[in-house]
């Protein structure tokens, strides 16, 4: 436990910290200075400067606001001496950050003053922050949003992360295809959020061979590793602030460089290309995510990148453990819990082992002992192509050390396995680390090393325990645990829909904020006209912001009456944006051959990225755009129908998105989705969810009752069951609509200059072994349309039911799953961090 050396030391630094805070104001005067401070004297710029570098003197003002806060929070944890978290994981989708500083900070108000002195508009200037796109999808929005969470629950939690030089690619489109540019986000100089800590930095070592001795007197193994390659791991920190309350946690990003700026010895010989190359092979780790959602594309590049995240972070919780502690590790395991965000950071568990053994002069037994109750392990899919293995060959060369660590894991595992179960060689087959064909399986790795391991949504845990996991939840029932994934509302409540902020404050308080279950209260205005007419404002308000938005990136116009239809997410077979387009394409069927009434005048807005080496994803994207240009360009169509590709689907697009959306799309084949968040920022929002059987849309059903959710398709045991004996030719043939909608693709009716470039996703769907199943839910999902259409004709009943999504959705907060993983698999207490005295406090 910490004891800082000296109590009168730690006293003597906050009395200064508190005179380096003395000038920070919180009043509109003070922060005018703090901004022009910087827009004038660091920038050299003046008031009539792009926007960009009045965001960046903004965000620099209340940067230094935060660094106190963050150097109390730091001194409160260091003087607890409390237990810590450290959420280990690839990606951190965090988009931007200004809006959300100012929201937890309570600044936003006298900012909102100090600008307007100046002439100047806040929401020009959060325009000009770009986002931090550092995640693909919802993987990396969860660890965002998990962040946010845990400093408002004052929990001491890390995060640990890469700092990719290009995030995830900006998408553009050309002729209806998807372009990738890089993501040049870092480019204007400085992220103003972030601090370099280089005297943090760590070394991460790649390649080599290991050699082993017994030490002549104690007989030990003694284990080295040696002609490795060094890469410097430097450190850069964001800071998390809680909702205000004093708290700033931390996430810090790991940059790779190399060890030696040139090696100068090839530099005098004359290799002046080869030093420079070799600084950058070193750089090139995190140069750039890889694009790929919910499917692994086993690069080595990538792995590397892994082992650089866990063995920098590790590295450094055990440095920050030895400086209080020296080499006592008897009680790291009751401090430190690491959380692994998917099997991603798996190396983990022999990364530990191989501190503690060669580092440290454990042996195996206490080695094990600690890291078997350090490490905890998160799964994100049942998808067999996002399942990860590495060869055996490739860490062999890579980190030979590790390899075996890993094989002397597996024996071990594999003996416990046989005691139990003796003669039982499938078993042994199907459980072990690694595989027949040579490969290291990352989940098993990470299931094995993990005191804890849980699913994302009921659904999903309850599959793995059945399927995928069946045999470890077997030998070890007890690690097996649900934490149903959650969002912010914080970030996607209060600073993505200011207008309804506006109204739930006047309604039921602030208190929502950090206790969403208070929505609830919204319930008794159900039937009170003037609230619902408030309700119908904010909405329409929002739809306006969205149909801008809509007009800016794609020039399409938007009639604001009709139904807004939104499926926005990663582009990919088993979330089937593919039905909901055969859907579009049967409403205009029915517009050109009738019966066209009764009608619900409708625009569907699709969004999302396709990786870019998932062919049919991209070839989804040609179809939706040439669908939308049918539909959008014919006469008779009208206002009835309208289709729009929102290019470059991103955090803050999806600000502007969910906000303004009627009807949210949740319609993955049951059993793929692990959970989904898109899907609860919709309903916190107002959304109606037309949905399966899938991931979290099970809780949200549950949530806002049956008859507030349109439901449709097979639940997942029935998709593995009409699997079996799957002919959706006689499915096809059964159902007129569909005969229609089909005949019209086949016939090249959105194609027509472009012959046979959708042969291969309609023979896809024709298949029998088509695993998303997509034909086989068309019927029950046109007829959950239908009912859509229906209810929306009832403006009244519609907004009820859009008050009672918003006001149910209280489980949905991040705030409830960061208790759970708190209460069930960290165990920390919460943090009390000290308001610090200011002299001109407004
Ligand atoms: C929430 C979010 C996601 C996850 O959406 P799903 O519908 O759950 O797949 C992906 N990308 C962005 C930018 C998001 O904000």
């Amino acid at each position: 436990m910490y004891a800082p050396d000296n109590e009168d030391c730690a006293n003597f630094e906050a009395e200064v910290l508190a005179k380096a805070m003395r000038c920070l104001g919180n009043d509109s005067a003070s922060l005018e200075t703090s901004f022009l401070h910087y827009l004038y004297n660091t920038f050299g710029r003046q008031l009539a400067s792009p926007d960009y570098y009045q965001f960046k003197a903004l965000s620099f003002s209340i940067r230094d606001r935060l660094m106190c806060q963050w150097k109390q929070t730091w001194l409160a944890h260091y003087r607890s001496g409390t237990k810590k978290a450290y959420y280990l994981s690839m990606e951190f989708l965090i988009g931007r950050s200004l809006i959300n500083n100012l929201l937890n900070l309570g600044l936003e108000e006298s900012v909102r003053q100090a600008l307007h002195a100046l002439g100047i508009a806040l929401e020009e200037l959060e325009q000009a922050e770009r986002d931090a796109g550092l995640g693909n999808g919802g993987l990396g929005r969860l660890a965002a949003c998990f962040m946010d969470s845990c400093a408002t629950l004052q929990l001491p939690v890390m995060g640990y992360g890469l700092r990719y030089k290009y995030g995830m690619f900006r998408q553009r489109i050309q002729n209806g295809y998807q372009v990738e540019d890089p993501d040049p986000w870092l480019r204007h100089g400085e992220y103003p959020w972030e601090v370099q800590r280089a005297d943090y930095t760590c070394v991460v070592r790649f390649g080599g061979y290991t050699r082993m001795y017994k030490e002549p007197h104690s007989g030990r193994l003694i284990v080295h590793w040696e002609h490795a390659e060094e890469v410097l791991a430097v450190p850069y920190d964001v800071p998390i602030a809680g909702f205000r309350n004093q708290t700033v946690n931390t996430l810090r990003l790991w940059s790779a460089t190399s060890a030696e700026d040139f090696d100068l010895s090839d530099f005098n010989a004359g290799s002046y290309f080869e030093a420079v190359a070799e600084k950058n092979d070193a750089e090139a780790i995190t140069m750039v995510l890889y694009p790929n959602d919910a499917s692994e594309n086993g690069k080595e590049l990538r792995l590397r990148q892994q082992y650089f995240l866990v063995s920098a972070s590790l590295q450094d919780v055990v440095r920050h453990w030895k400086r209080a502690h020296g080499s006592d590790f008897s009680r790291f395991a009751e401090f430190n819990v690491f959380q692994l965000n998917d099997t991603h950071p798996s190396l983990a568990v022999p990364e530990l082992m191989r501190i503690l053994l060669d580092e440290e002069q454990f042996d195996w037994d206490s080695a094990w002992a600690i890291v078997s109750r350090t490490l905890a392990y998160t799964n994100h899919t049942l998808l067999p192509e996002a399942l990860e293995t590495w060869p055996v060959t490739l860490l062999q060369r890579l980190l030979p050390r590790l390899l075996e660590v890993i094989y002397e894991i597996n024996g071990r595992f594999l003996s416990q396995v046989a005691m139990k179960w003796p003669a039982d060689r499938d078993r042994l087959r199907r459980m072990s680390i690694v595989d027949q064909d040579g490969r290291v399986r990352m989940a098993h790795l990470a299931l094995v090393g993990s005191y804890s391991v849980n699913g994302v949504a009921a659904l999903h845990s309850r599959l793995l325990k059945e399927g995928l996991f069946r045999d470890f939840h077997q030998l070890w029932p007890e690690r097996f645990n649900n934490k149903t994934n959650g969002v912010t509302p914080r970030r996607w409540l209060a600073a993505a829909n200011p207008a309804l902020r506006g109204l739930l404050n006047e309604t039921i308080g602030e208190g929502w904020l950090t206790d969403l279950d208070q929505l609830q209260a919204l319930e008794e205005k159900t039937y009170d006209p003037v609230f619902l007419e408030r309700w119908h404002q904010v909405r329409r308000h929002n739809k306006q912001r969205l149909a801008a938005l809509v007009r800016e990136r794609t020039g399409i116009v938007l009639n604001t009456e009709a139904l807004f239809d939104v499926q926005v997410k990663r582009i990919h077979e088993y979330k089937r944006q593919l039905l909901n387009v055969l859907h579009l394409i049967h409403l205009y069927a029915r517009i050109k051959f009738g019966p066209a009434e009764p009608w619900t005048n409708r625009c569907a807005i699709i969004g999302g990225k396709a990786a870019p080496g998932y062919a049919m994803a991209k070839t989804i994207i040609k179809l939706i755009h040439n669908v939308a240009a049918v539909i959008n360009r014919d006469p008779d169509v009208g206002d009835r129908l309208k289709l729009v590709f929102l290019p470059d689907y991103n955090v803050s697009a999806m600000e502007v998105i969910c906000p303004g959306t009627d009807l949210s799309e949740q319609i993955s084949t049951a059993g793929k989705e692990a959970s989904g968040t898109g899907n609860m920022k919709f309903m916190m929002n107002g959304a109606l969810t037309i949905g399966t059987l899938d991931g979290a849309n099970v809780e949200i059903r549950e949530a806002v009752g049956e008859e507030n959710f349109f439901l449709f398709g097979l639940r997942a045991e029935e998709v593995a069951a009409a699997r079996r004996n799957y002919n959706p030719q006689a499915l096809v043939e059964a159902d007129t609509s569909l005969r229609q909608v089909l005949q019209l693709l086949e016939a090249g009716h959105f194609n027509q200059f472009e012959p046979g470039i959708f042969d291969d996703l309609i023979a896809g769907m024709l298949s029998p072994a088509d695993p998303w199943l997509t034909l086989a839910d068309f019927r029950s999902y046109m007829q959950a349309q239908q009912r859509v259409d229906q209810a929306y004709l009832d403006q009244p009943g519609w907004m009820r039911m859009s008050i009672i999504n918003t006001a149910r959705s209280g489980r949905f907060s991040t705030d409830r799953t960061m208790r759970q993983y708190n209460e069930e698999i960290w165990h920390l207490r919460p943090i009390q961090v000290a308001p610090l005295m200011t002299t001109a406090r407004g």
